[in-house]
């Protein structure tokens, strides 16, 4: 399962949580003070884009591999 940071309101305190994909908006609570207002802290997933929108996946545009040798 994948890790997802949080951060609290209440507390200021940053923690990481690991939970499946799909629950990954869900509250946790705060390790520090037991809010569950924590705030899901922006991470390498979503940002890249690689999974929304595709159709221009690196493929091998170049057929001619092992020309090192
Ligand atoms: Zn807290």
């Amino acid at each position: 399962m994948p890790i997802f940071e949080y951060r609290c309101p209440d507390c200021q305190q940053e923690f990481d949580e690991i939970r499946p994909f799909a629950d990954r908006d869900e509250p946790v609570s705060c390790p520090h003070c037991g809010s569950r207002r924590s705030e899901r802290k922006i991470s390498l997933f979503g940002t890249t884009g690689w999974s929304s929108g595709g159709g221009s996946a690196p493929s091998s545009s170049c057929g001619g591999h092992g020309g090192f040798t």
